[in-house]
């Protein structure tokens, strides 16, 4: 059994992935307490429901492209065995991380959409930097979300100590949703001369910040 928030079919709204159909599988509940958080409606609450049940729903959903997310998709144990189902059965498999849960025994055919914390988000020390081993240069993505100019700093030194452009099939620059000028952001990403790729939460953009199950 899974604590399980909701299960929906929508539009990919981040990472290379973004502007696919998608189904969502989203796990409830967070070790991580990051101050912008956008999903604090996860932390408590969800319901308990089978594996099987679960596979039932992303069956009748009608999706190859299915996400599992959170809160933590990696919290709850049984998200290691959902997802090695899910690959079973075919489904190309993307899993959105927070960076804090080991990566370590993740069914190697899914992708990882892996956050790097930063300053602002007030979680940067939780990071679990065993995670960028495991990074696949084909297939799995690195997030960094900037509330502020210390926080992009900080990203950049991050992706050229731990060398993120080699490593990552994609590094993703995020701006903290109504935090930070997009236009400065850009201005930074442009002119660092790094391979990176801003991403905005096209969701948010499409529905409205608030709007869950979207
Ligand atoms: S890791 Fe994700 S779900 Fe958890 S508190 Fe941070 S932003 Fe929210």
């Amino acid at each position: 059994m899974l604590r399980v928030t909701e299960i929906f079919r929508s539009i990919q709204g981040e990472s290379t992935h973004a502007g696919r159909p998608c189904t969502f599988v989203r796990l409830t509940g967070c070790p991580m307490r990051c101050v912008w958080c956008d999903s604090e409606y996860t932390f408590t609450g969800g319901e308990h429901v089978s594996i099987e049940s679960i596979m039932g729903q992303v069956h009748a959903l009608g999706c190859n492209l299915v996400e599992v997310t959170g809160g933590e998709p990696l919290a709850q144990k049984q998200g290691f065995t959902l997802i090695e189902r899910l690959c079973d059965e075919g489904y190309e498999v993307l899993i959105e991380t927070g960076g804090y849960v080991s990566t370590e025994g993740l069914d190697a055919r899914a992708k990882v959409i892996l956050d790097i914390k930063c300053p602002a988000s007030g979680e940067e020390p939780r990071n679990d930097w065993s995670n960028l081993e495991r990074l696949r240069a084909g297939k799995d993505e690195v997030k960094f979300v900037i509330a502020d100019e210390n926080d992009w700093l900080y990203a950049k030194s991050v992706i050229e100590k731990y060398d993120l452009q080699a490593r990552a099939h994609a590094v993703l620059i995020s701006p903290a949703w109504g935090l930070i000028n997009l236009q400065d952001l850009a201005t930074w990403i442009a002119g660092s001369g790094l391979k990176v790729r801003m991403q905005l939460q096209l969701h948010k953009y499409i529905w409205g910040p608030e709007v869950k199950g979207v």
